[in-house]
């Protein structure tokens, strides 16, 4: 049996914030109630989009909530060489492309009589047009690689998701090609996140369910690559009064250590775990004691989005 390892891999864009605190504390109780491995991983490769001082923030404040991990913090930006070895394995499987597509030119495409997308060609999560599969069989004269995309041709890839139930996407009509390398050169979050789970010996993957669609790919490229599958735990989202998922482009508030034990009582109650009254009033490590010792997956709701309990 493989003895379980969790994780929580924040993006440091600002500070720990009420929803993202929801996904530290839902990770770190599903692998301390099991007596598990619990890592922390900075997810800091894109970093046009990086915020200085973010990483150490979010670290201070996971800290001043008790939640302790294992090890050294992962963080992706000095991973480079890893990404691109898993790069190169990827161009063995006959499934990266080059792609010389820009937005704008998918934005305007329209479908081929061969399409690959006859029925949707949105993507519904982010409302962006599909990659009508453009450059899928080579690129045409003139035109420059940009991007590096995966071809998702006839794949269907379901599973269990411990809290969602069971999920099922058809990679090619509800996501499309996806990108791997970026036309700026970064590696994609897909790639990095599959590539670092696997080292880290991640066994249980428990996150917001902002990710749930992000599943199939991160599957699909484990497969490409054989890489150990993965259990999944999707919690809800905490979203807004205008039902925006919280983060700080919504100017969502960071936990102040002062807080962090005001904030552990309702990160809980979120996630369906009712702390006990008593419980108001004790200090974070009590809140976090007693959370684990109580913990239910089972009493996580399950919708993947619910109104946030503190802004
Ligand atoms: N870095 C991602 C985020 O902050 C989470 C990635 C993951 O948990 O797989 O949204």
């Amino acid at each position: 049996m493989t003895a379980y390892r969790g994780r929580f891999a924040p993006s440091p864009t600002g500070p720990l914030h009420f929803g993202s605190l929801v996904a530290a504390l839902g990770s770190w109780l599903d692998a301390r109630s099991r007596g598990g491995e619990w890592l922390v991983r900075m997810e800091d490769i894109d970093w046009p989009r990086r915020v200085s001082g973010a990483a150490d923030a979010i670290l201070a404040t996971l800290e001043a909530c008790g939640l302790e991990w294992d090890g050294e913090v992962l963080y992706q930006s000095r991973r480079t060489d890893v990404y691109a070895a898993a790069f190169e394995r990827l161009g063995t499987t006959g499934r990266l492309f080059a792609c010389a597509c820009t937005r704008r030119e998918i934005a305007d495409s329209t479908l081929p009589d061969s399409s690959a997308h006859p029925v949707h060609a949105f993507d519904a999560a982010s409302g962006e047009k599909i990659y009508p599969g453009t450059c899928r069989n080579g690129l045409a004269p003139g035109r420059l690689p940009r991007s590096w995309r995966i071809n998702v041709a006839n794949t269907v890839l379901g599973f269990n998701d411990l809290i969602q139930g069971h999920i099922e996407q058809n990679l090619e009509s509800d996501i499309g090609d996806f990108v791997v390398k970026r036309a700026d050169g970064l590696f994609a979050y897909q790639l990095a996140v599959v590539v670092d789970d696997a080292e880290q010996g991640i066994t249980d993957v428990v996150r917001g369910a902002d990710l749930l669609d992000s599943t199939p790919r991160q599957m699909h490229l484990q497969r490409l690559l054989g890489l150990p599958a993965l259990r999944y735990a999707h919690l809800p989202v905490a979203v807004n009064a205008q039902g925006e998922k919280l983060s700080k482009q919504t100017y969502a508030p960071a936990i102040t250590v002062r807080k962090a034990a005001e904030a552990l009582n309702a990160a809980l109650a979120f996630l369906g775990q009712a702390p006990p009254a008593g419980l108001v009033g004790a200090d974070a490590r009590e809140v976090l004691d007693w959370a684990r010792r109580h913990w239910s997956i089972g009493a996580v709701p399950r919708v993947r989005a619910l109104p946030a309990l503190m802004v």
